[in-house]
């Protein structure tokens, strides 16, 4: 576009050799980059037994982890009680001042969240305490000592239990802290985040709040990403920065976290206004709550990672002021080689109009130099959204297309072996982006192109620092660096290579902070959402375009042949990248097969009503795996079993097993003024992991109800369960409930279930053959008994 050029710079890449040789020192130097940014984001070697005894060492972690993660313990399981032993053991093994806080506690957060109602659990927390010289305050040092049923929690979270034991070993080795230190191994995080909640609410310890350092792991491997953190953030992330040895978090990662549905111990801290940090390793999501979460599976670097980085923290928290601790404000984060680069919140929207006025003083420049016309401008910001749509959408198709071959891919997290569909999409988003520059650059020229592109990151930057503003320095940096690189190199006085030395300056800061959050977003998100990664992927090509140019021939200037040549080789990187994607996508069907080490997962319960004898197969798969389909049939709406939430199901005929359903023993039965007071005792005939108890909203509206002596809300939901309460790990000797209801009918009827886990020894059951596996589910083997009871 525009005049032909007569300046030094434009005559030295108008020749094919120079500018080969200017783009192969851009990209070599911006691989350099990106390889320092990738390297950074390593674990750590995993240190040996005998390493010094003020460090941590993962192998005498890993320890702990052979022993919590040696069978699946679920809390108020007799396997869940020797873990507990062992936790115990060790830390007052270590001179610690150590108790277990044995109680009956709510779900943290509102009561009523649950699908089933009001959620109870008894809880066994190991709390120990070493004392500080001199106190501030506390620090928190938590991990869940519990499993999901479904697995041994190898990594989850047997990696945070051990981690913590290790730190506990290092610090008691050393000189005393200033501030206490309390190791809080807490129980039923799987079940309702209820032993965190009973800490944080009710144990004295607790009464001042302090500093949490909550462990956890959602997968097998990979960096620990300190990922969630209390809010006004800025000095406790400053601490992070400095304290621990390998620093990865981002300011995003805390905006993304909160936006999702998943919570952890850490949830509870929060609602008790301790302030604190959130860290997880959580690639190798495969496995995630399933059988093969084993200590076997644990990446020891992973494990080495988490501890190195408690340990930094708990010295150094342990050292500082701890009532200066709320700075007022949420820094921005993000990690590059060498350290934790950190601003505070408010420079995040002057940065941001900072970076939207360099842009838009570019474009005016661009235009007096005559690089581009204001229709070109406007058609290049027109044009670049394009590709930022686009390529999200075509990495999305490419997942429903290969989990179309696949099914089983629906049931996962992430595939077992992702690396080749993760670089499918970055190959599929290159090729996008390559398409639509080879479509448009002869016509709307290359300066609009990249002019364009900055503009959607300095715009999308404005957007996010008032929406997510932890988010906006993903674009806001590239955006100013982008424009202020174009100012240079449109500026009279530089020239010779000293432009291209600019743009690839601006690529670089690009690289280095957008190239790490694609490649954490990938496990962050799962290839089920794999088009937020290509979407910030070209959002980093954009920010790189001039440098892509060097790539294209130079461009107007030829005519004829030259001119058809040209174009021919301007579509070459849009055809190279979408062969690229083809074959890599190819290549991780061909390679991430199901097999008995990488299991297809299925879901399957079974529900018996114990009072008509009536048993059915249950499955949550929308679309049932082969072996899935020799048990279920129609999706049904199961309506009878009230615990087991609300949820379409697939539902198949079982044969009945001879199995008891809870027991409801009236202990008082009393009416006064219109109001009948029922005292109950719920008692499982077996061992179960869960009891619920629902009352039929068309014979009874609950006013008040009591669980083990515990006021719970009684608000009504939909339905006809329109009470229940759902009790983990209830005591053999069952749980004692008082509901105070108006009746509506001659006899309030109850629905009363327990639920325990494992179908093997089911009539008509056939275990997994090699290659099935079970899908990581709360609900996943469970088996339920239900029966009503009209009072
Ligand atoms: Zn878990």
């Amino acid at each position: 576009m525009g005049a032909p050029s007569t300046r030094a710079a434009d005559r030295a890449l108008a020749r094919p050799r120079r500018r080969a040789v200017a783009a192969a020192a851009a990209l070599v130097a911006l691989v350099a980059v990106g390889a320092g940014a990738l390297l950074d984001l390593r674990t750590p070697a995993p240190r040996a037994a005998d390493a010094p005894a003020g460090e941590f060492s993962a192998a005498r972690a890993y320890g702990h982890v052979e022993v919590v993660a040696a069978r699946t313990h679920v809390a108020g399981s007799p396997a869940n009680d020797q873990v507990r032993a062992h936790v115990e053991g060790t830390l007052r093994g270590l001179g610690l001042e150590t108790e277990v806080q044995d109680t009956v506690a709510p779900e943290a957060g509102q009561l009523s969240g649950a699908a089933g109602g009001a959620t109870l659990a008894r809880v066994r927390n190991v709390v120990a305490r070493l004392p500080g010289t001199d106190p501030t305050g506390r620090v928190f040092l938590v991990a869940h000592y519990d499993s999901v049923q479904s697995g041994p929690g190898g990594n989850d979270d047997a990696a945070g239990t051990s981690a913590i034991l290790e730190v506990a070993r290092a610090l008691t080795a050393g000189p005393r802290p200033r501030n206490d230190i309390v190791f809080v191994l807490t129980d039923a995080e799987e079940a309702c985040l209820c032993g965190a909640a009973a800490f944080a609410s009710s144990h004295p310890l607790a009464a001042d709040g302090g500093v949490v350092l909550n462990l956890e792991a959602r997968g097998s491997t990979g960096p620990v990403i300190m990922f969630e953190t209390s809010r006004n953030n800025a000095a406790l992330v400053d601490v992070f920065g400095r304290a621990a040895p390998h620093p990865v978090g981002t300011s995003f990662a805390v905006e993304i976290y909160r936006a999702l549905p998943n919570d952890t111990d850490f949830t509870a801290f929060l609602d008790a206004d301790f302030v604190g940090l959130n860290s997880a390793y959580i690639d190798g999501g495969a496995i995630y709550h399933t059988p093969l979460d084993t200590a076997a599976a644990l990446d020891r670097a992973s494990l080495q990672h988490h501890g190195d980085n408690a340990l930094g923290l708990a010295r150094e928290f342990g050292r500082v002021d701890l009532t200066a601790l709320d700075s007022g404000h949420d820094a921005t984060y993000f990690p590059v080689p060498g350290g934790l680069v950190r601003y505070p919140g408010w420079l995040i929207l002057p940065l941001a109009l900072l970076a939207l006025a360099a842009v838009v003083a570019l474009g005016w420049l661009a235009r007096r130099r005559g690089r581009a016309t204001g229709g070109g401008l406007a058609a290049g910001f027109g044009l670049a959204l394009l590709p930022i749509v686009v390529a999200p959408l075509a990495a999305q198709l490419l997942w429903a297309a290969i989990t179309a071959l696949r099914p089983g891919y629906a049931e996962l997290l992430d595939p077992y072996r992702p690396t080749w569909y993760r670089l499918a999409v970055l190959a599929l988003a290159a090729a996008v982006l390559f398409a639509w520059y080879a479509l448009t650059r002869r016509r709307v020229g290359p300066a609009a192109l990249a002019i364009g592109g900055l503009g959607w990151l300095a715009v999308l930057g404005v957007l996010l620092a008032v929406l997510v503003p932890g988010g906006a320095y993903l674009v806001t940096l590239p955006a100013l660096a982008g424009a202020l690189a174009g100012l240079a190199a449109l500026s009279t006085r530089i020239d010779g290579p000293w432009p291209v030395v600019a743009t690839t300056l601006s690529a670089a800061v690009a690289v280095l902070i957008l190239l790490p959050t694609v490649v954490l977003l990938f496990p962050a998100l799962g290839m089920a959402m794999g088009g937020v990664a290509a979407l910030v992927a070209v959002l980093l090509g954009l920010a790189a375009l001039p440098v892509l140019d060097l790539l294209h021939p130079r461009a107007g200037g030829q005519r004829g042949l030259v001119a058809l040549r040209a174009r021919r080789l301007g579509a070459l990187p849009a055809v190279a990248t979408t062969l690229a994607a083809v074959v890599l996508a190819g290549v991780g069907l061909a390679v991430d097969r199901f097999d008995a080490a990488h299991p297809a997962p299925t879901h399957l319960m079974y529900a018996l009503d114990a009072g008509t004898g009536q048993a059915r197969w249950l499955s949550h798969e929308e679309d049932p795996q082969p072996w899935t389909d020799g048990y279920v049939d129609g999706v049904t709406e199961v309506t009878d079993f009230p615990g087991l939430g609300d949820a379409e199901l697939r539902a198949g005929p079982a044969q009945a097993a001879d199995l008891p359903a809870p027991k409801v023993q009236v202990v008082a039965d009393t009416t006064a003024g219109g109001e009948r007071t029922l005292r109950l005792w719920l008692v499982p005939q077996r061992p179960v992991r869960l009891a619920t108890l629902h009352v039929d909203a068309a014979t009874a509206t609950v006013l008040r109800a009591e669980v083990a002596g515990r006021p719970v809300p009684v608000e009504a939901r939909e339905g006809r369960w329109g009470f229940g309460v759902v009790f983990h790990a209830p005591p053999s000797a069952g749980v004692e409930l008082t509901l105070t209801v108006a009746p509506k009918a001659e006899r309030v009827a109850l629905r009363a279930m327990d639920a325990s886990d494992g179908l093997d020894g089911l009539p008509g059951f056939r275990p997994r053959p090699p290659g099935v596996g079970v899908v990581g589910s709360h609900s996943s083997e469970m088996l339920a008994v239900a029966r009503t009871y009209p009072l």
